[in-house]
């Protein structure tokens, strides 16, 4: 065979590994795992699937003393540069799962969070499902996503159940909605225990993740209620801007798909130096209507204000900047009263 008709046969067999690798993004999207759930089977895997976009990955019989690591994506509707990166890599699994590490060392548990809103195209149906992680959920509890929380906390809890903590992994992936000074970062609760926490902290630097905020509160997210209720070592990872399916631009987070890579092939989390750590200083939290921002909307993350200035007002309670440099996170004015409207970080050592 000649040189030209070679590289005329790989670029068809990319092509083709492109075009199921599209069709693999499509079905995780709608939560449907029938075809890759059918190659694991095939290859000797115990597949369980939990409710709609859930499936579980395990070696039949295992013994109980395994890295357990929970991926999800979709929590937001709109955030969809997450389900084609694991999308893609999921489809990578399915053609040789002998190959890695769900053969011997690690299970898996995948969650695509709310596939009714990716259906739609919306970030939501009726409000934020990452506030919904959460025993009392108020005037929500109604709501599409309160019944979705409940779903996945139920086959969480499940996967979870058991076993050392440092052993229960969970990024919770997402992309921002808005620019970011660092365009990938994570917010990590600050209730890890230490060495969980700086085997994570190491994981974000390999996924070339710029920044991590350390949250002592939980504002009722996905990742503080796996870190609180099972020890799990969990992150928010934020991969960057909201974009549509097949419109992200997946080589700028080449790295953070190749820690996902790395941690399935070899069954445990890769590491590199830690990004830069902040703390959170404040929570915005909306109390009432009157709530009013100072700052843009639209300002990116991680914009710095000056001690003292102004942040927000609402009613009679007034946000300002304290002694230091603080750094805006997620500010959004438009949430529901009783949560949270933005944090303030700052610079931090570990
Ligand atoms: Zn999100």
């Amino acid at each position: 065979m000649n040189r030209v008709t070679m590289d005329k046969q790989a670029n068809q067999a990319g092509e083709e590994h492109d075009r199921q690798g599209g069709a693999a993004v499509k079905a995780l999207a709608a939560g449907e795992f029938s075809d890759m759930a059918a190659a694991f089977t095939s290859a000797g895997l115990s597949v369980e699937r939990p409710a709609h976009g859930m499936l579980r990955l395990s070696r039949p019989s295992a013994e109980p003393k395994r890295m357990r690591l929970l991926l999800s994506v979709g929590i937001h509707g709109d955030e969809t540069t997450p389900v084609e990166i694991v999308g893609r890599i999921l489809h990578g699994l399915a053609q040789a799962p002998q190959r890695s590490s769900l053969a011997t060392d690690l299970d898996l548990m995948l969650v695509v969070g709310n596939t009714a809103a990716i259906a739609a195209g919306r970030r939501f149906i009726d409000a934020d499902l990452n506030r919904m992680f959460r025993d009392q959920r108020g005037d929500l509890a109604q709501t599409a996503e309160a019944l979705r929380a409940d779903d996945i906390m139920r086959a969480t809890a499940a996967f979870f159940k058991g076993g050392p903590a440092g052993e229960k992994w969970h990024l919770d992936l997402h992309t921002a909605i808005r620019p970011s000074r660092y365009p990938a970062f994570a917010v990590v609760p600050d209730d890890i225990a230490q060495p969980g926490k700086l085997a994570l902290l190491g994981c974000l630097g390999a996924a070339g993740l710029e920044a991590a905020i350390l949250n002592p509160a939980s504002a009722g997210t996905y990742s503080a209620w796996t870190a609180g209720r099972f020890g799990a070592v969990a992150a928010t990872v934020e991969l960057g801007q909201v974009g549509s399916i097949g419109g992200n631009d997946l080589e700028r987070f080449a790295a953070a798909s190749a820690m996902l890579d790395a941690f399935l092939a070899t069954g445990a989390p890769p590491s590199a130096p830690p990004p830069a750590i902040f703390r959170v200083k404040q929570q915005l939290v909306k109390q009432s209507p009157a709530f009013r921002m100072a700052i843009d909307r639209m300002a990116p993350n991680f914009t710095e204000m000056q001690p003292g200035e102004l942040i927000a007002e609402d009613g009679d309670v007034i946000y300002r900047v304290g002694s230091e440099p603080e750094y805006v996170v997620f500010p959004n004015p438009d949430v529901r009263p009783g949560l949270r409207a933005g944090l303030m970080v700052i610079r931090s050592a570990l």
